[in-house]
């Protein structure tokens, strides 16, 4: 064989391997960070592609969680109010969320984590503490418990304690985003527990994301959002909550400045944003805010989106998403 043939052969086997490859795609279903996890990469995916993406979201799990004892927070929040040196990814997430925390006038707030834990909601220590507690818990909440230090020192007021699980998966879903993108991939997406990102487009079609039905047990939606590049989280009084014996509804989403769990006409709220620790720390807040200063709020920001959902099945939709919103549930209704 002659050499050049030979190397036409090499190239064209090179070729068609590459090719391949770059139109390769996988999806890979895991449970981290307390929840259900779905990796759906469109191109250029490889195991050693989703076992990256699987082993940072294990990495960020054991960073950031408010149980584990080894979690940069756990010794945080046990330091007594000493400064602790914390991965930069840590310090990274709080900054953004002190960052939040101004932004929303204190209705996302992340030192809000004895309260959290007074409540225990999800856990199996769920109940109502007494008014004497939380008055005594919500104390412990505000930005100046809280200092940073460059680079990467947290401390806490002894006594307080942060809990970044607002955002945590949505700093996660940046991650895969990040990660899919060094490897080249131009569509993906990504779905944790509910908080979605998406990379690219689905072909010349954009990606439509089905909004969930906060009064469904299972998972229909009512409306859909026509989507490229972007993040898409929901926070509802369905996710996590309790029942208590006279039938009162208690949910994961407090207000840090009653101590209860924020009390409005919402069930839910979608932020649409294309940083996704940013839609998830504001479809927290937006729901602690209700749904008139909510919707003030939203109109001013222009890089996000938003769509509340009231208990009577109202839907209302931030100017921009007029056109990209479709209702596909006639239970619900967008007044006038
Ligand atoms: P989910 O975790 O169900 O996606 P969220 O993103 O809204 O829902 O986060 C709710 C979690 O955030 C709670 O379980 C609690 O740990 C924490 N949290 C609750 N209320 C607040 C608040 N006002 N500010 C910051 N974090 C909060
Ligand atoms: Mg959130």
């Amino acid at each position: 064989m002659g050499k050049r043939i030979f190397s036409i052969l090499i190239l064209t086997s090179f070729l068609l391997v590459s090719c391949v490859d770059s139109h390769r795609s996988m999806k890979e279903v895991v449970f981290v960070m307390d929840t259900i996890v779905t990796l759906d990469v469109r191109d250029h995916a490889n195991e050693k592609l989703l076992k990256k993406m699987t082993d940072r979201l294990m990495e960020i799990d054991s960073l950031m969680s408010f149980s584990k004892e080894e979690s940069d927070i756990y010794q945080v929040n046990h330091a007594k109010g000493e400064s602790v040196l914390v991965d930069s990814s840590t310090y990274y997430v709080v900054k953004k969320a002190v960052e939040y925390t101004q932004m929303s006038g204190g209705c996302f707030d992340p030192s809000i984590g004895r309260l959290v834990a007074l409540w225990g909601i999800g856990s199996d220590d769920e109940h109502v503490p007494s008014i004497k507690e939380i008055e005594e818990v919500v104390e412990t909440i505000g930005l100046d418990k809280i200092s940073l230090s460059e680079p990467n020192s947290i401390s806490l007021m002894d006594g307080t304690m942060i809990d970044v699980g607002a955002i945590a998966k949505g700093f996660a879903a940046d991650e895969m985003i990040r990660i899919a993108k060094e490897a080249g991939v131009e569509s993906a997406i990504f779905n944790l527990g509910g908080n979605i990102s998406v990379l690219g487009s689905k072909g010349s079609d954009s990606f439509r994301i089905g909004i969930r039905n906060p009064f469904s047990e299972s998972d229909e939606y009512f409306g859909i959002v026509e989507v490229t590049d972007t993040s898409v989280v929901t926070s509802g009084n369905y996710e996590r909550y309790f029942i208590d014996e006279s039938g009162v509804k208690y949910h994961h989403i407090l207000d840090p400045f009653s101590g209860y769990p924020a009390d409005n006409e919402l069930s839910g709220v979608t932020v649409i944003c294309s940083s996704s620790i940013k839609a998830d720390a504001f479809s927290t807040a937006l729901y602690v805010m209700g749904l008139e200063k909510g919707l003030a709020f939203i109109e001013q920001m222009d890089d996000m989106e938003a769509i509340f959902v009231t208990n009577s099945r109202d839907v209302y939709l931030s100017t921009g998403l007029q056109t990209s919103f479709l209702l596909c549930d006639d239970s619900f209704r967008i007044p006038e």
